[in-house]
């Protein structure tokens, strides 16, 4: 497959942007290449500036679960743009989509809207820190929450050491303020309330991860988290990739979760910025203009994101079905990878929560950021660029989950085990 084109815009974009990219992990520096510059999606399917058409398993980084180019959602955002872009006035559309959010996540009483997941966790953790009068935050290894200051941080060695930054320009004394511990490791987590619950004002995750690849919670995991509650610590789920994905409830209603705050974006905004906080009200009634922790955007709330966002959660509250339908899909892929890869002889191990997936090369299981860490890069490097070559689009980092929408059914799971076989 020929990328005359990308390969010049590349180019040309490198001269202007760092990187040529707006997000690092376009760039393809974990798979090597030309990323392709795609210019039309429809339905499963992305086509380059080429002219080449792929399969596409990124569907923006998750957004896109109806698939790209839904009539109704287009149909939704042409009606609103042609009255005005954006007002910096309250909207009607605003109070409608917060109650289509109230109505996936009942223990949301009032959701204040942003631009972004990186916006959505940050005020979420302010509101957290503002709230509770305590200051550290607690996040785990491998999850990813955004690039604000405080959740770029990895954890050192030991579970309970002090926050170290994992990006230049964050100060260490703000990174000590953010403590690391290990994904599904309920002892550690156990460990540190007891030792230090009282000071701690959240404690952040992904319930299912995606950024990492995809890791599935342990019950007794969930369990330990909800026990930070005894402390008086919020708990706060970041379901900017699970939320409307793992069903309309996301994984709060698949794994009944009572988190004090959710974190919401991608889905929400069908494809356009917009992303969420919420919570009880009685958190939520500190947030300015009722309550002292501040937090504005210009853009929030903008009317044409908040008519994809309710076009895009309409459709899934009207087809319920449509989740049996990914998670059947999701199933029969899982199924065929495992097969395929089972028959050649390469070790792996295919983490999958309906319709979010990665394939680990590495003998499972694969429960935390360390075992994720095993996988064997450049088989997967081999992997993605073959089957890109084939018109398959997989995520471009081996840590990166893969996303089914209801477009994709079996006609494209056989296209991308069919060039599997091929590649391998
Ligand atoms: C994507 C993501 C974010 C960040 O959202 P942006 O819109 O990219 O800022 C935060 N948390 C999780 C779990 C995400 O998947």
């Amino acid at each position: 497959m020929e990328r005359p084109v990308s390969a010049r815009l590349f180019a040309e974009a490198q001269r202007h942007i760092p990187g040529g990219v707006s997000s690092p992990v376009r760039a393809f520096k974990a798979v090597g290449g030309t990323p392709p510059f795609l210019v039309r999606g429809e339905g499963a399917y992305v086509w380059d500036a080429d002219g080449n058409r792929y399969l596409d398993y990124v569907l923006s980084w998750g957004p896109l679960i109806l698939g790209h180019a839904h009539p109704e959602v287009l149909a939704r955002v042409e009606e609103v743009a042609k009255r005005g872009l954006t007002f910096g006035a309250p909207h009607p559309l605003e109070a409608e989509l917060a109650q289509a959010v109230k109505r996936a996540y009942p223990g949301v009483e009032l959701v204040r809207f942003v631009n972004s997941g990186t916006e959505a966790t940050m005020s979420a953790l302010r509101l957290a820190r503002g709230y509770t009068g305590r200051k550290y935050l607690v996040k785990f290894r491998g999850n990813y929450h955004g690039h604000a200051d405080g959740l770029l941080v990895e954890a050192g060695s030991g579970a309970l050491t002090l926050g170290v930054p994992s990006s230049a320009g964050v100060p260490e004394e703000y990174a000590k303020l953010t403590l690391v511990l290990e994904y599904n490791d309920p002892e550690a987590l156990r460990a540190l309330l007891r030792a230090r619950g009282e000071e701690i004002a959240a404690i952040i995750f992904e319930p299912v991860v995606g950024n990492a690849g995809v890791l599935v919670p342990t019950e007794e995991f969930l369990k330990a988290l909800h026990e930070a509650r005894d402390y008086g610590v919020l708990l706060v789920a970041d379901e900017v990739m699970t939320g409307f994905r793992l069903g309309f409830g996301g994984a709060t209603e698949r794994f009944g979760l009572r988190p004090d705050l959710v974190t919401l974006g991608k889905i929400l905004g069908g494809g356009l910025p917009a992303a969420a906080y919420g919570g009880r009200r009685e958190i939520m009634e500190k947030v300015a203009p009722l309550g002292p922790v501040y937090q504005a955007g210009t853009l929030s709330g903008n009317p044409l994101a908040m008519a994809a966002g309710l076009a895009t959660l309409g459709i899934l509250e009207k087809n319920p079905g449509y989740y049996a339908r990914l998670e059947e899909v999701g199933a029969g892929l899982e199924a065929g990878l495992r097969e395929v890869l089972s028959r050649k002889g390469i070790p792996h191990a295919v983490n999958r929560v309906g319709s979010m997936l990665t394939v680990f090369f590495t003998e499972g299981p694969v429960r935390t950021f360390a075992e994720a860490r095993r996988t064997d890069t450049e088989l997967f490097r081999r992997f993605f660029h073959g089957l890109l070559d084939r018109g398959v689009y997989w995520p471009p980092s081996n840590f990166e989950a893969a996303f089914l929408s209801i477009a994709h059914g079996e006609a494209e799971v056989a296209l991308t085990l069919e060039a599997l076989e091929r590649v391998l």
